[in-house]
Parts: C-alpha cells; structure tokens; sequence
C-alpha cells in the first residue's frame, strides 16, 4: 500500500462485502484480497477503477499526484503540502463517482442471478452507488451490454472536468522547470 494511504491519511478506494474489505484500488495499482480472487464482480470493480485512473484526465491528474508524493520523494515541504492537499481536494471530491461507476459496472459485467446476489451481500453505502447509477441508467437501456457502456460514458465525461484545463491555461505561460 502507498505511505499515502496510511494511517490518519486518506483511505484507498476499497470495495467490502459482508463487511470483509475484498478488494482496492490506491491509484496505481488495484489488489484482489485471497478469498474474492476468482469474484468477478470484484475483478470488474477494481477493473472500473482502474479504467478511472488511467483514460481519463481527472483520473490521471490524482494518479500522478500520488505517485509524486509517494515515490518521487518530494522535499520541498511546501510543495509536498499543496500537491497533498491538491490530491487531498481531488480525492475527497471525485470518491463517490469513482464508487458509483465502479460498484455499477462491477455488478452489471456478470449474469442478472450472480450480480444480484453479490449486491445483496453489499454495505447500505454500495448499494447506494450502485441505486445512484441505476435509476439513471436502467430506465432508458434494457441491455447490460449497453449499460456497461453508458456507465463508462458516463465515468470518462464526469473525470473529464475542466480542472486540467484550467491548470494548463494558468500554466501555459509559463517555461517549463
Ligand atoms: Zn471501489
């Protein structure tokens, strides 16, 4: 796990079922627990938040915040602490879609009978992201081969904010380092 993620600092995107933590994801890598490494709608939820990270600008703006702090040993103190609280902001905000896409996929990726069960066996907060994703979607496609597709649509338009761009017009003035 990244130090990023350690004590008193954020916790990873880490997906329970029946209060048992089976799987996360912390930005640059997603790990199946023993016990959930042949479930495919854990595979699939970590899978959503993997496509988050990495195809989508929002995404990859936090990976990158996080792979700075914890592996390019940053030492300017004061830097560390605007890109943590940049990463910090980012993070807290985008938590519950980054769930909502990843909890809806997991469960629409298998069959109708396994994917209802696996729902059922997950937190009131999971089903909730899931319920946030279905209300909007079920209603206008039947299909589960077109849902998967409008939950990913919907993912890479909502990561795709103008942050990015507003950083690289503040910034484009500016020579690089
Ligand atoms: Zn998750």
């Amino acid at each position: 796990m990244n130090s990023y993620f350690g004590t008193g600092r954020l916790k990873p995107l880490a997906s329970t079922a029946q209060g048992v933590v089976v799987g996360k994801h912390d930005g640059s890598r997603a790990t199946l627990y023993v016990g959930s490494l042949d479930d495919p709608v854990v595979f699939y939820h970590e899978a959503a938040h993997e496509a988050l990270f990495t195809t989508t600008i929002d995404g990859s703006i936090l990976a990158v915040l996080w792979h700075a702090i914890d592996r390019l040993g940053i030492t300017d103190a004061r830097l560390l602490k605007d890109v943590s609280a940049t990463a910090r902001a980012l993070m807290v905000s985008s938590r519950f879609a980054h769930e909502v896409v990843a909890t809806y996929y997991g469960i629409k990726m298998v069959d109708d009978k396994p994917g209802a069960l696996a729902l059922a066996k997950l937190p009131r907060s999971y089903r909730t992201y899931f319920k946030t994703a279905s209300e909007v979607i079920d209603p206008w496609f039947k299909s589960s081969f077109l849902q998967v597709r409008v939950i990913l649509a919907l993912g890479n338009f909502t990561f795709r904010s103008p942050f990015a761009r507003r950083f690289f017009q503040d910034h484009s003035s500016r020579s690089p380092d």
